[in-house]
């Protein structure tokens, strides 16, 4: 029978020490899982794997900056010496554009953001499928966002890179799926994380412009794109690759 038990599983997430990221890894592990939580802040990334040992959960942590192929390459030495396969890999670590028309977007910002939110997730797939294949197939779901799939004004960096994130998961997805490797994406609107208090100014007036794009009239929570990470990444969505799945109530669907 299908189900989401991932017992005996190992998930690798990067960007684990906050929001989006550490609620999968808390789900994933909730879940059965052995947890890899990464993040360019080690504490935080600790954090997260206290908190699923609180739990009961099993976890490491290890420090990923995701621009750094080394860095990847690292964490997942850790990941197998700890629980000897990968089957799962969550490549969500990203950042914020400050809002900004397109000719006044700095080129270092520019060039950053394609360095963590773009070439991050080619980096982290092309060290983790020769693992998975190793494993015999497995998941990875990488996170682009309602930004991949609709153009927003004074985010034209954002949306490119977020753009681009679904072009890649939908070619690689092609390149592995006889191999019995799924990779997908996920498409959060706007979630009630650190970085959106970042964006919105974190004051009850930016709260109340960015609900404002919200027909469900409230943020998501992070727990509900978990949930969406883990279905992805079950027996459940067995069926599923190539696909960017929009889970933003409502936000893109009427634009
Ligand atoms: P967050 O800022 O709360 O968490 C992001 C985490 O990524 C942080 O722990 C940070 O330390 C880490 N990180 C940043 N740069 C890194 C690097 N170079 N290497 C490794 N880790 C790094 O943000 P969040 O809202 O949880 O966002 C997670 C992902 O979801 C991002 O890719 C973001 O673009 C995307 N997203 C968020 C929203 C939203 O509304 N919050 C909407 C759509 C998409």
């Amino acid at each position: 029978m299908p189900n989401n038990d991932f017992t005996g599983k190992t998930v690798f997430i990067t960007g684990a020490g906050s929001g989006i990221g550490r609620a999968t890894a808390v789900a994933f592990a909730a879940s059965g899982a052995n947890v890899v939580a990464t993040d360019i802040d080690i504490d935080s990334a600790s954090a997260t794997a206290g908190l699923i040992e609180e739990q009961g959960g099993r976890s490491i942590a290890a420090r990923c900056n995701v621009t750094s192929s080394d860095d990847i390459a690292a964490a997942l030495d850790a990941t197998i010496d700890a629980f000897g396969q990968l089957d799962i890999a969550f490549n969500n670590a990203g950042i914020e554009q400050p809002v900004s028309p397109l000719a006044d977007i700095d080129e270092d910002d520019w060039d950053r953001l394609v360095a963590v939110n773009l070439k991050s997730v080619y980096l982290c797939m092309k060290h983790q499928i020769p693992l998975l294949l190793e494993s015999g197939g497995g998941s990875i779901v990488n996170t682009s966002s309602g930004a991949g799939v609709i153009g927003i004004r004074g985010q034209s960096a954002y949306t490119a890179v977020k753009h681009g994130v679904i072009g890649m998961t939908k070619s690689a997805a092609l390149d592995y799926a006889a191999t019995g490797i799924r990779i997908n994406a996920i498409c959060p609107g706007i979630i009630e994380t650190p970085m959106m208090g970042r964006f919105s100014g974190g004051t009850p007036e930016g709260r109340d412009r960015v609900i404002a794009q919200e027909p469900v009239g409230r943020m998501g929570r992070p727990e509900e794109i978990a949930s969406a990470v883990q279905w992805l990444s079950s027996d459940l969505g067995a069926f599923t690759t190539g696909h960017a799945l929009v889970i933003d109530g409502g936000q893109t669907v009427g634009l």
